[in-house]
């Protein structure tokens, strides 16, 4: 079974960067499962997807427009340390919600020297190039249940209480 529209995929992935450096990988873990078509994954993976088989192995780079974006620098702000009041500890890699003009959108804090305090709304992976080798290692048709949740029940997806 060919991936495609309504198609359920499983699939091993190590993703690196331009440097070569894993950034993540399924393996030792369970494959990872998808439904086709939705978006579930990233766009340019997606694509890359389409038509495969079990047991198909590929290496497909993805430039960060059909990745996890390219970099905004004015999502990357300085607040002042008084912005953070209640929090015990401010450290760099923490997630934090902040209300800006788009709305709520989650941010990371990248530096904090002194009393300021740099936080960035860009996806960790945006801008970056990413390289996935790919191994399909299951398809199916999705249940019609799947195709209305737009996304994998089960093992490797998505479990609702
Ligand atoms: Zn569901």
């Amino acid at each position: 079974m060919r991936i495609g529209e309504n198609i359920v995929a499983s699939f091993h992935y190590t993703l690196k960067n331009d440097a070569g450096e894993v950034l993540d990988s399924s393996q030792g873990r369970e494959p990872l499962a998808y439904l086709h078509g939705v978006g579930n994954i990233v766009e340019g993976l997606e694509k890359a997807m389409e038509g495969r088989g079990v047991g198909d192995k590929f290496s497909v780079s993805v430039a960060p427009e059909e990745g996890y974006g390219v970099h905004h620098e004015q999502l990357t702000q300085q607040v002042p340390r008084e912005a953070f009041q209640g929090v015990e500890q401010l450290e760099v890699g923490m997630h934090f919600q902040a209300s800006g003009e788009q709305g709520v959108m989650e941010v990371r804090v990248t530096a904090i020297e002194g009393d300021v305090v740099t936080v960035d709304g860009n996806h960790p992976l945006a801008g970056e190039t990413l390289h996935f080798d790919i191994e399909v290692t299951d398809t199916r048709a999705a249940t019609a249940e799947e195709t209305a949740h737009g996304h994998v029940h089960g093992p490797g997806g998505h479990h609702h209480d």
